[in-house]
């Protein structure tokens, strides 16, 4: 079955040309690829059949993956909504709000954007300020959101708010979904260092939001969403990112000695974060919620993503353009990589307390 799919996914990229790139989950925006990945039945792989996926597992959806990561295929259209969004909603979500957003979003017609972060809480998320008060049968939302990827271009926002003042602030806070184009909604663009524009500021003011839009229990936010950051931490774009980079080094035969030699332990380095990644991917099928796992993965697959940069350095003089193109693309957002989803030394320590 793996081993099938697999190759269904090289022949779909054979039959859809594009440009490869490092760190394409995140950079490589193409919505009519992403739809055309949906018609060829490989998107949202391990959601039920009867909610538009393919009814298969999370490991079917690691294989699909690792393929297209692999290739540098353009994937941030679809990334946020199926890798975490869909699994959200098919662990806390009413069987309705299941129904309205599954099928559109396995279809890649709706596209999502993660508002979790905020001006004065990112590791510590549960400090966040955006708040949702209830409006008759529904919210208002108020609020500031902050690194917020892709959301100048999506349909939907995932919002984490607080929905009331508890002793614990790990207590009151809700998962909501709202829809970009309600009023009250500001996206300003915030340009990285590439000159690229892919982060924004999303300013939340007293947007209104339907009661059947909050996800899973009131008040439970904490709890659910520590349960979707394995989904967010625990796959292969934390380590295949700078792939594209290190098979087109090889393809180019640029690696001299010093770099095969190299090339042993990147390579038993990368067949243990694959085992690794499967492994997590099992216990997500098992209904588990891998968060440590998930953040080893984070961890180590981000030191292996440098290293593949370090490695890749020396050869560049004699690169040809199309091989310094990935370079680059590594090298720019390799900062981003320790940060994005939780930071290295927030990872390191929920290892080390779990021990
Ligand atoms: C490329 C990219 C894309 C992003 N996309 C999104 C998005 O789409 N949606 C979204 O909501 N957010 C997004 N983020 C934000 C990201 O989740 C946060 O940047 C991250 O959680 C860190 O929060 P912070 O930036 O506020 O840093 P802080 O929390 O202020 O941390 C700064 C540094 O302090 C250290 N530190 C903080 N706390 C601890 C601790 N407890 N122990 C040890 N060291 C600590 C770490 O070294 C950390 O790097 C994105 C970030 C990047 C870089």
């Amino acid at each position: 079955m793996t081993e099938d799919l697999r190759r269904r996914v090289r022949d779909f990229l054979a039959a859809h040309p594009f440009t490869p790139r490092c760190d394409s989950w995140a950079g490589s925006y193409d919505l009519s690829f992403s739809r055309a990945l949906a018609a060829a039945g490989l998107l949202a792989v391990s959601w039920p059949k009867h909610l538009g996926g393919g009814g298969g597992t999370a490991v079917d959806r690691l294989v699909v993956t690792e393929e297209l990561l692999r290739a540098g295929a353009p994937l941030a259209a679809h990334w946020v909504g199926e890798r975490q969004i869909g699994p959200t909603l098919l662990r806390h979500g009413t069987p309705a709000l299941q129904e309205e957003f599954c099928p559109p979003l396995a279809r890649a017609e709706y596209t999502f954007a993660l508002g979790m972060s905020e001006p004065d809480a990112g590791s510590d998320l549960a400090s966040l300020r955006t708040s949702a008060v209830r409006d008759g049968d529904g919210w208002r939302i108020t609020g500031r959101k902050i690194w917020t990827s892709g959301a100048h271009r999506a349909s939907h926002l995932y919002v984490l708010a607080r929905t009331s003042r508890e002793a614990d602030r790990h207590d009151g806070l809700t998962e909501f979904v709202v829809a970009m184009d309600s009023p009250g909604i500001t996206v300003t663009p915030i340009v990285d260092l590439r000159g690229e524009h892919h982060f924004n500021e999303v300013v939340l003011d007293e947007v209104p939001v339907p009661g059947r839009w909050a996800i899973g229990q009131v008040g439970e936010g904490w709890r659910q969403v520590v349960g979707q950051l394995a989904f967010e931490r625990g796959g292969p774009e934390r380590f295949l990112s700078t792939y594209p980079l290190l098979s087109a080094v090889l393809d180019a035969g640029l690696a001299d000695g010093t770099a095969r030699r190299e090339l042993r332990a990147l390579a038993a380095r990368l067949q243990i974060l694959r085992a690794w990644v499967r492994e997590t991917a099992q216990v997500l099928d098992d209904g588990g919620s891998p968060v440590v796992p998930a953040a080893t993965s984070k961890y180590l697959g981000h030191q292996f993503e440098q290293s593949v940069i370090e490695w890749a350095r020396p050869l560049m003089p004699r690169a040809a353009p199309a091989v310094r193109a990935l370079y680059d693309q590594a090298l720019a957002a390799s900062p981003a990589s320790g940060i994005r989803g939780g930071a290295a030394q927030v990872m390191l320590s929920m290892i080390a307390r779990d021990n």
